[in-house]
């Protein structure tokens, strides 16, 4: 059972059940079903690989039977940190049918990120590829395996290292095509996605089977995919809005092809665009402003006419660049907000032009419910004020993973979840994203907490305090600025820099600057004022700007 579960979730749980939403399907067997259904078709490409539904199922069953083979028992976790590969989608499908659970991790996590996941799912293999843009995932892999007791093999895609099992080793013939569904309840935990960071390491997020088969046909029927749509995968494929909004799962449901990219750059997608014929992607603002940056040089244009639909999700979409979105790429914007806790928003098909250019659009479930609370009191605000979003739903969590403490805090009594943005309702109930309230940096997509980078930088020795805020950045959206009052000779970037790499944390969570101080403002509950500190680091910048 879920954490967090009460009698008032069980009686929703069973009104989701009843009202058609979750139709008790597990993952493994919906690609069965896909695979019924569309044999032959195309429902994967990877650099080197075209894989049809069928190829896929077989493969995720010899898969699946190599993993038992290995040892590998039912709710066992298994933490998969991979790029964009057709090996991604067949592993998850293959524990999934053995009843294991992966761990979403992104191929930028390090040591530290990857020991952190590795313990608190206390999984017990890890599933990584050798060298990756020149870092070696399998010397990693083998430092948390002596680290972490719970962890008794390494998996490597690719040549493996010492002690180690290559993946083709674990491809063994498993059960026919057609074999009967696997065992398995539907209402268990498929995979976890990992929480955007408000506390200083990721949370794990629960996503049952049922929820998530909810959330993919939901998305794919909002975004009308059929068995001709083609979705580029531009962003980790371990990422929600990547792997299942609707993204690579909900493609293959309405029986479309997913394409992999090996890399976000408009060089790769253009070509894979025109190449595949793709006609849905989706990305977060920073690559579209990249795209659309690259769009103005390229003579001759790239063919992009495939493209119907690009989703901008994940970080704040500012205006200007949505009305560049549509003209540049002959295509239509969808705005995506949402969460990989569950929630998500979309802009519709036929929203009115406005909507799509200024919100993030209407809840993607008629069950999804959306309460806006003075972050304070905790009341609702009046209609159309901006206040704290709290929401609950068919796709939700109803808790983080062995997280009782932090539970208690990002859930009312009550059992809605805290999401911690601020947020407004238009009248016509589109979510408007105006900001947050928890302690958090989105950098391009990518979420930063504030907490767990503050709490490394104070053991520099030249730091005596130090706060992490968001500074506004043309491209990033928001950049990681570190605030340090010094203990003696300030220390510079870089020395601050070196010192989070040695310790294992993924490059993106470095400082983007430094600003040194004498001492912090604070608020009248003594605590650092992140506002006034963020607002002097910008009034630094426009005192530096000559003239
Ligand atoms: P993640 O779970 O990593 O997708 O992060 C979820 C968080 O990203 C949300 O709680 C928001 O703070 C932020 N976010 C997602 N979509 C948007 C959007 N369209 N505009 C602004 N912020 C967003």
């Amino acid at each position: 059972m879920l954490d967090g579960c009460t009698a008032r979730c069980q009686s929703e749980m069973t009104e989701y059940r009843q009202s058609g939403y979750w139709k008790g399907e597990l993952l493994g067997s919906s690609l069965r079903r896909w695979a019924r259904e569309q044999g032959k078709r195309t429902a994967l490409v990877g650099s080197r690989t075209r894989l049809s539904y069928a190829a896929l199922d077989a493969w995720a069953d010899r898969l699946a039977a190599g993993f038992q083979a290995a040892g590998i028992r039912p709710r066992e976790r298994v933490v998969v940190q991979l790029p964009n590969i057709p090996e991604f989608v067949a592993i998850c499908f293959g524990l999934f049918r053995c009843g294991a659970i992966p761990v979403f991790s992104l191929p930028a996590h390090r040591n530290r990120e990857i020991r952190h996941l590795a313990e608190i799912a206390e999984a017990s293999a890890i599933i990584v590829p050798a060298v990756l843009r020149g870092f070696d995932h399998r010397a990693m892999a083998a430092e948390v395996c002596d680290a972490v007791p719970s962890v008794r093999q390494v998996v490597v895609v690719g040549e493996p290292g010492p002690g180690q099992r290559a993946l083709a080793e674990m491809d063994l013939p498993g059960s026919e095509a057609g074999a009967p569904d696997p065992p398995g309840d539907p209402a268990d935990v498929a995979f976890f996605l990992l929480s955007g960071g408000t506390t200083a390491l990721p949370k794990l997020i629960p996503r049952t089977h049922e929820d998530y088969g909810y959330q993919l046909r939901a998305a794919a029927e909002l975004c009308r995919l059929g068995p001709d749509a083609v979705y580029l995968a531009v962003l980790p494929v371990a990422f929600n809005f990547t792997w299942g909004c609707p993204g690579v799962l909900g493609t293959m449901e309405a029986g479309g092809t997913a394409v992999l990219a090996g890399d976000p750059s408009p060089e790769t997608c253009f070509a894979l665009i025109a190449q595949e014929r793709v006609t849905l992607s989706s990305v977060v603002p920073t690559v579209a402003h990249v795209w659309l940056e690259a769009l103005r040089d390229l003579e001759p244009p790239p063919d992009l006419s495939s493209l119907r639909v690009l989703q901008i999700g994940s970080a704040k979409l500012h205006r200007e660049v949505a009305e560049r979105i549509g003209p540049a790429f002959g295509c239509r914007l969808q705005q995506v907000f949402g969460m990989a806790e569950g929630l998500l928003t979309m802009t519709r098909h036929d929203d009115p032009e406005e909507s799509v250019l200024t919100t993030q659009g209407r809840p993607l479930s008629p069950a999804d419910r959306l309460t806006v609370a003075d972050p304070v009191t905790g009341r609702p605000v009046p209609d159309g004020a901006v206040g704290e979003l709290l929401t609950r739903g068919p796709y939700t969590l109803l808790g983080y993973y062995k997280a009782p403490e932090h539970n208690a805090r990002a859930f009312t009594a009550d059992g809605w979840f805290r999401t911690g943005d601020l947020v407004r309702l238009t009248g016509r109930g589109e979510l408007v994203h105006e900001g947050r309230v928890k302690d958090v940096v989105v950098r391009g997509g990518d979420k930063i907490s504030a907490a767990e980078i503050e709490g490394e930088l104070v053991q520099h020795p030249a730091v005596r305090q130090v706060a992490v805020v968001a500074v506004p950045d043309p491209l990033l959206g928001e950049c990681t600025c570190a605030c340090v009052v010094p203990g003696g000779r300030p220390p510079r970037l870089v020395e601050l820099k070196r010192m989070l790499l040695e310790r294992g944390l993924a490059e993106y969570k470095l400082p983007d600057r430094l600003e040194v101080y004498d001492t912090f403002p604070l608020t009248g509950l003594g605590k650092v004022d992140k506002k006034l500190l963020v607002a002097d680091v910008q009034a630094r910048d426009a005192a530096r700007v000559p003239g």
